[in-house]
C-alpha cells in the first residue's frame, strides 16, 4: 500500500515536473519570438533589413577583418602626428565585436595587435578560412593637398566590386563623407585574395576634420555599425 502511494506520488511528481518543463520551452520560444516583432513595429512592416543575412540555421558567414599596416608599418600619418596602424587596429576590433553579437556572422581579425603581417598572409588567412568576406581597414592620406577628403573602396576581381559597392555605401551613408565612388585596383592584399575582398579607405586621416571623426569613438562607433550593415546589405542581395 505504502509503495503504491509512493509510485503514485511519483508518477503525480513526474507529472508536474514535465508540465513546468513544457511551461518554460513555451515561455522561451514566446520571448525568443517577443523582440522580433516589437523591431518591426506596430505600423511597420517587416521590411529586408530587419531579417538575418541568412537563417540562422544554416553555417555562419565567415568574415575575416584586417587592420592595415602594424608593427614597424605606421601606414599614413594623420593631421594630427597619429599613426594609421592605431586607427585600423581601434576601428577593426569594433567591427569584430559588433559580427561577435550577430549570430549570422563569424568574424576573425588578420592581427590583434600592434604587429606586422606581410600583406600575401593577410589575404591567406582569408582563403584558409574560406571566408565570405574579406575586409581590409585603412584610413587615406593625400599630404600635398591636406583639403582632399571622402570615401573610396577598392577591390580587384570583378566579383568583388559588389562587395566594395554595398561597403563604400554603408560608409559615406553613415559618415556623410565625400562619395569618391568604388575603384579597380592592383593591391597585394587583394590580389592574393581568392574569396570576395574589398580594401576600405574609409576617409583621409591627413583632412583634419576627417581626422577627428575618424578617430573620435562616436565616429569610430558608427562606422563600425556601418561595415556591419553593409556587409548585410551585401549577403541579403546576393
Ligand atoms: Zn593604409
Amino acid at each position: 500500500m505504502r509503495l503504491i502511494r509512493r509510485r503514485s506520488q511519483r508518477r503525480k511528481l513526474f507529472l508536474l515536473m514535465s508540465l513546468a518543463l513544457l511551461f518554460g520551452l513555451l515561455w522561451a520560444i514566446k520571448s525568443q519570438s517577443a523582440p522580433n516583432k516589437l523591431l518591426y513595429g506596430a505600423q511597420q512592416t517587416p521590411d529586408e533589413s530587419a531579417t538575418p543575412a541568412v537563417p540562422s540555421d544554416t553555417a555562419p558567414l565567415v568574415i575575416v577583418l584586417d587592420a592595415g599596416h602594424g608593427g614597424h608599418d605606421p601606414g599614413a600619418d594623420g593631421a594630427s602626428g597619429k599613426y594609421e596602424k592605431n586607427f585600423t587596429l581601434a576601428l577593426t576590433e569594433k567591427v569584430y565585436q559588433l559580427l561577435l553579437k550577430e549570430p549570422e556572422f563569424k568574424p576573425y581579425m588578420t592581427r590583434t595587435d600592434d604587429t606586422f603581417i606581410e600583406l600575401e598572409d593577410r589575404a591567406a588567412i582569408a582563403n584558409s578560412q574560406q571566408a565570405d568576406a574579406f575586409l581590409s581597414i585603412h584610413g587615406n592620406t593625400f599630404t600635398s593637398d591636406t583639403s582632399v577628403s571622402g570615401t573610396e573602396t577598392y577591390y580587384y576581381e570583378l566579383g568583388s566590386a559588389k562587395l566594395a559597392q554595398a561597403m563604400q555605401q554603408a560608409i559615406v551613408k553613415a559618415t556623410g563623407f565625400r562619395d569618391r565612388g568604388i575603384k579597380q585596383e592592383d593591391w597585394k592584399v587583394l590580389r592574393y585574395s581568392e574569396v570576395p575582398a574589398a580594401l576600405l579607405e574609409v576617409g583621409f586621416l591627413t583632412n583634419a576634420r576627417e581626422e577627428a571623426f575618424l578617430l573620435g569613438e562616436k565616429g569610430q562607433n558608427q562606422i563600425a555599425q556601418a561595415i556591419v550593415d553593409g556587409l548585410k546589405n551585401y549577403f541579403q542581395s546576393k
